[in-house]
């Protein structure tokens, strides 16, 4: 089973590796920035990034930082990412083949580990925070940024039904309070350091995943049939013929220390 979702995210992202480095959600997305200024940085810092992508979370932290290692399941990506991080001239960073869940990284060799957008495709996101723990030094900090669910049931089915639609890959958005549990199940602090909402544009969402055009119908009954709840919290937009313009998923950027 875990297998099989891992060849479904290695499918889902070696067919458009290219559309995540130019994507400004990914490339631009003022999380990054975020992300950055939330950690007081000195310069000597190492850094993994797990589930790397397109390679804009390690790149965005390179010039901060001695040096950074990305790592992503999908080869295609990892191409990407590496070819990327040489236009730029980068040369503290470098991308390689990984599993969140197996880290090939000995225990306590990070000061920082990342994971941007990735978290809800990982099978067992335990076992990952377990190794991204393994792997941070005594003192070290977990920054995590993703999309997650609502503690209410309908808004969690309806929003992890609306992904798993578009993109096979989906595992899951988890809830603030699922974090929270593991975090501390793996010796890390947790704290939000803060919550926000991401517009996204519906036919460029769909395109991006390459999602099936009978899916896509799928997805705009999904979104047409909310429930005024539902529409109100994701911020469902539709046009004067009742096609979905855009929505919104919650994100958060998340802090634990290991060992504090
Ligand atoms: N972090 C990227 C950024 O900041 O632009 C975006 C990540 S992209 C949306 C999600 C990535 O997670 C994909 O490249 C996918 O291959 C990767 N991924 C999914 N499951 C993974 C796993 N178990 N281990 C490592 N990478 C994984």
């Amino acid at each position: 089973m875990e297998s099989a979702r891992k060849d479904s995210v290695r499918r889902q992202f070696s067919q458009n590796a290219g559309d995540y480095r130019d994507e400004p959600v990914f490339a631009e997305g003022e999380d990054l920035r975020r992300m950055v200024e939330s950690v007081a940085l000195h310069g000597t810092e190492t850094l993994l990034d797990v589930g790397a992508g397109a390679g804009h979370t390690a790149l965005a932290f390179a010039p901060h930082v001695r040096e950074c290692v990305g790592c992503d399941l999908t080869e295609q990506m990892v191409d990407v990412a590496n070819q990327f991080a040489r236009q730029k001239q980068i040369e503290n960073v470098r991308f390689v083949v990984g599993d969140a869940e197996d880290l090939h990284f000995k225990d306590a060799s990070f000061d920082l580990v990342t994971c941007r957008f990735a978290a809800h495709h990982f099978p067992a996101v335990s076992k990952a925070l377990a190794e991204i723990s393994r792997v941070l030094k005594p003192g070290g900090t977990f920054l995590l940024v993703d999309h997650y669910a609502p503690e209410d049931d309908e808004l969690d089915a309806f929003v992890n039904t609306l992904d798993r639609m578009r993109d096979p890959s989906h595992v899951r958005e988890h809830r603030l309070s699922e974090y929270r549990d593991w975090f501390l199940e793996v010796g890390l602090s947790y704290r939000e350091v803060s919550r926000w909402d991401i517009r996204l544009a519906f036919d460029n969402w769909v395109q991006r995943a390459r999602t099936p055009l009978p899916m896509r119908q799928r997805l705009v009954e999904h979104l047409q049939s909310a429930s005024p709840a539902c529409k109100e919290t994701f911020s469902v937009t539709l046009d004067d013929a009742g096609l979905p313009v855009s929505f919104c998923l919650k994100c958060a950027l998340i802090h634990g220390v290991k060992g504090a």
